[in-house]
């Protein structure tokens, strides 16, 4: 089977291209992710033939941001900027990307921002490449090293990396009935996440007479914000229950009793989400319901990535 293609910052993988000459090795991503995940390295500094080790490069606010080496006041921006437009045939393969958190080349939020004239630093900003790379594909999921050790959102990450790579494997001049096959089998996860955006993306498509790509990219990009955020214990709860109905007519009473106080206790936080989905799924196997074999909230990524065992 292919393994589905996710970037990441070359230092996560351990490899020694730092400034200082060291790495960032994430254990999750080359011990873990890439069991399941071709992992897929850039290093920006080093591609725009920055030596390692080198002198810093910080981010300046000027009319807009800069990239500067302060030792001898190279700027690097519009070099980082193009080094982004140069692998954006290999990014269109990508599912997702891993940037390393902090970069003035990589980092996502927060990245430090200096006052040229003060010197005054605030955590306001965002690395040149990982910004042109948001610029560039604005619905591939992204996500910095540092937030993938939080469960919660280790898993959001890895859940959209999978849809994203659904979305991908469609073909490129889509029909209607594609989309609606797709926002079908992405119901239970955008209602976990966001029941009002599942909605109004449902509403926007059945009003659509016939897609074109700007209406398609638009789609896409909203549905991979509509999933960005975590689902809450609520929102699970209540996908939980709205699946128990499926299973209504084929349970006996005690086993019904036994599945909803699995979900009831998932709810109050006793037992995680694998309980009540482990128990599901078995139901699934016993009574075969296409429509919820379709769903993608039931298996959104491998199990053996383990990620829902902690939420
Ligand atoms: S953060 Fe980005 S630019 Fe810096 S070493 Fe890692 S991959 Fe290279």
């Amino acid at each position: 089977m292919v393994k589905l293609k996710v970037g990441i910052s070359s230092c996560l993988m351990g490899d020694e291209v730092r400034f200082d000459g060291g790495h960032k090795k994430s254990a999750f991503c080359v011990d873990e992710l890439s069991r399941h995940i071709e992992l897929v390295r850039f290093c920006p500094e080093v591609g725009i033939g920055m030596p390692v080790p080198r002198p810093t490069i910080r981010l300046e606010q000027h009319d807009d941001v800069q990239a500067v080496v302060p030792k001898t006041g190279e700027n690097v921006t519009s070099q980082l900027a193009a080094f982004a437009d140069k692998v954006q045939v290999k990014v269109e393969q990508l599912s997702g990307y891993i940037l390393c958190a902090k970069s003035p080349s990589c980092g996502i939020e927060r990245v430090k921002l200096y006052d040229p004239e003060t010197g005054h630093e605030q955590k306001a900003g965002m690395g040149i490449f990982a910004a042109r790379l948001k610029e560039k594909n604005p619905a591939l999921p992204l996500e910095e090293d540092g937030r993938l050790n939080d469960p919660h959102l280790r898993e959001n990450f890895v859940m959209r990396v999978y849809v994203f790579s659904q979305w991908k494997e469609m073909t490129q001049k889509l029909s209607k009935h594609q989309l609606l096959q797709f926002h079908q089998r992405c119901k239970l996860l955008l209602l976990a996440h966001n029941q009002q955006r599942y909605r109004e993306l449902g509403k926007r498509l059945g009003e659509q007479e016939s897609i074109d790509s700007a209406f398609a990219e638009q789609y896409i990009i909203d549905v991979m914000d509509a999933l960005s955020k975590p689902a809450s214990r609520k929102n699970h709860t209540n996908v939980l229950q709205h699946i128990q109905g499926y299973f209504k007519a084929d349970l006996a009473h005690e086993r019904r009793e036994e599945l909803s106080d699995i979900i009831l206790q998932y709810h109050d936080g006793i037992l995680p989400l694998m309980s009540p989905l482990t128990l599901i799924r078995h139901y699934l196997r016993e009574f075969p319901k296409e429509y919820l074999e379709g769903q993608w909230y039931l298996t959104p990524y491998p199990d053996d990535l383990k990620l829902r065992y902690g939420l």
